[in-house]
Formats: C-alpha cells, sequence, structure tokens
C-alpha cells in the first residue's frame, strides 16, 4: 500500500484526505491518505522521518511550508516562492513542490479565464498571496498587490520581480500599496484574487463592492464559505467568479499527479471535495 499525507497545524478537518481517496477509490489504487501535526519546530524532522517510514509523498500546510525547505531539493518555482507544499519521495533527496501556484492558474484555466497579458490585482501577501502573485506575475501585462500591511506586499513585489525572466520585451509591471490601492487599480483590472483571510467564515470583504466591474475574473482562495460577500457582490456586478474550492481542487490534482504520473481524476476529486463543503 501506498502512503500519502499532510502535515500541518491543525489538519484535522482538513478537505485533502476525502479529496485523494475518492481518487485512490476511482483509480483502484490501493493508497491511502492520513494526516499528521508534528510540533511546531518539527516541519523538516517530519518530512525527513517520512521518507525513512517510506511514505510516498507528503503535502504540507500551514505552518510548515517554509520550514520543510531544508528537507528537500525545491523545483525552481518552489525555490523561488520560497514554500514548499508537496513533497516526493520518488526522488532522493525528496524533491519539494509548490503545487498552490498550479492551483490559481488551473483554477482561472478551468474557467476559461485567459491570464495571459492581464492586468491582475491579488489582494493579501502571505502564503496565499505569494502563491497567487507567482502564479500571476510572469504571463500579466501587470501585477498590483495589495496588502493591508503595506511593507508586506512592497517585499514580495520585489521578490517577484527578481525572479521573473528577463527575455521579455516588456516585463511584467509589479507594483505594491496597501488596501487603499485597490480604489485606483481595481477598476482596470481583468483578474482579481483575494488572498486574505477576510471572509472565511464571516460576511465581510477586502474589497468594497463598489471597485468590481464586469470586466473582472475573481477568485477568492477562501473556501468557507465557498460564496463569499467577494464573490456575490462581483457576481452582482457581473464578474466572472471562481470559489476557493476551485483552487484547493487544483494544487491537489498537481499534487497527485507530481506524485503518480498519471491524470488526476478531477471530476471525483471535485464532487469529494465539494461533498464536505455543501
Ligand atoms: P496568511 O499567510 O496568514 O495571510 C493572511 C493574509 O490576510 C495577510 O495578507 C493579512 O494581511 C491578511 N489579513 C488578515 N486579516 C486581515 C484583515 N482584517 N483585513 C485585511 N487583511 C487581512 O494566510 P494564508 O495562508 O495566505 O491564507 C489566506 C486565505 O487563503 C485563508 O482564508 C486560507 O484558507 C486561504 N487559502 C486557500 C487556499 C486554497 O487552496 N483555496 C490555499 C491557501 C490558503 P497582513 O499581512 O496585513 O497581516
Amino acid at each position: 500500500m501506498d502512503v500519502y499525507g499532510l502535515i500541518g497545524t491543525p489538519v484535522e478537518h482538513s478537505l485533502s484526505p476525502p479529496m485523494h481517496e475518492a481518487a485512490y477509490d476511482a483509480l483502484g489504487m490501493d493508497a491511502r491518505y492520513v494526516t499528521f501535526e508534528p510540533d511546531a519546530d518539527d516541519g523538516a524532522a517530519a518530512v525527513e522521518a517520512a521518507a525513512t517510514l517510506g511514505v510516498a509523498g507528503l503535502n504540507v500546510t500551514v505552518p510548515f511550508k517554509q520550514d520543510v525547505l531544508s528537507a528537500v531539493e525545491p523545483d525552481g518555482l518552489a525555490a523561488e516562492v520560497g514554500a514548499v507544499n508537496t513533497v516526493d519521495y520518488a526522488a532522493d533527496p525528496p524533491r519539494g513542490y509548490n503545487t498552490d501556484v498550479a492551483g490559481v492558474r488551473r483554477a482561472f484555466d478551468h474557467h476559461g479565464v485567459e491570464h495571459e497579458d492581464a492586468a491582475a490585482v491579488v489582494v493579501g501577501a502571505g502564503g496565499a498571496g505569494r502563491a497567487a502573485a507567482f502564479a500571476l506575475a510572469e504571463d500579466a501585462v501587470s501585477l498590483h498587490i495589495a496588502n493591508r500591511t503595506a511593507s508586506r506586499a512592497e517585499s514580495l513585489a520585489a521578490e517577484v520581480r527578481s525572479a521573473l525572466p528577463d527575455d521579455r520585451d516588456t516585463p511584467t509591471a509589479v507594483s505594491a500599496g496597501g488596501l487603499d490601492s485597490l480604489a485606483e487599480r481595481i477598476p482596470d483590472a481583468d483578474l482579481l484574487v483575494n488572498a486574505t483571510t477576510v471572509g472565511m467564515e464571516a460576511d465581510e470583504t477586502p474589497v468594497p463592492a463598489e471597485y468590481l466591474h464586469d470586466g473582472l475574473a475573481v477568485l477568492d482562495a477562501v473556501y468557507a464559505p465557498l460564496e463569499t460577500r467577494l464573490l456575490r457582490e462581483a457576481a452582482d456586478a457581473g464578474a466572472t467568479t471562481i470559489d476557493g474550492a476551485w483552487m484547493l481542487l487544483y494544487q491537489g490534482v498537481e499534487a497527485f499527479e507530481r506524485w503518480t504520473g498519471e491524470d488526476a481524476p478531477v471530476d471525483v476529486m471535485n464532487e469529494a471535495l465539494r461533498a464536505k463543503l455543501r
């Protein structure tokens, strides 16, 4: 039997086990997906120990995504983002990936939303904000990062800028500011990602409704509730809306595909995930 799993704190209510185990069942795989909660300082040690136990793959969530970098060989993207959420033990040393980035890109792709040459705005500069910024930076014509603590947005923008390939005639214009900068940026934007915790289990939004318009595609990383106030107001404004379960789904799909080399049964995983969120 192949053992996959998740390390993080807390992971008790994680949606990854049902999502991945639905895929194993659908493909007739002899595999299980289990959760572990190491102590706060033990993220890297847990990743190393899993190798000795013959674990096939691990997902990594808060608060360990940065800590485990030292225990894996990160691919280029994970090294740039500075965070690993997927470890593959098929290689020695184990390889570290960041599939949150693919989660953002594939969520837009699934909805037929073009991110090439888009004007993108990311609200938030924590873990999800980093993933969204790196996901959109390369293809976008412009990327603006807005955060409650503006200095965090500015640091992230500087990191993204320095990671951009220098082979484009017109490199992506990357800017940053506080939440007040949204008033100027969203009216001209094509893509908007909420990567803050605002809206989680509360009828709140980080983006005033009057900035929203029908030329926008809005991805909310928050998935509890599925229909956040931001998405409700975006739909009212005529925008395309993408809930946070799509990002969660596609980071899991990408991890599954890294681990197994097979196409993931996306519909089955999506159904299992949404059954837990209803
Ligand atoms: P995080 O690293 O703790 O970052 C939190 C972010 O929210 C920071 O930018 C923070 O701003 C901002 N924030 C917190 N309270 C705020 C407030 N009252 N007003 C304005 N901004 C506020 O968290 P994270 O891991 O990035 O997660 C952010 C959200 O994304 C969570 O809801 C999480 O569940 C979701 N998420 C979803 C997925 C998915 O696959 N769908 C994946 C990862 C995360 P400051 O810097 O100013 O504190």
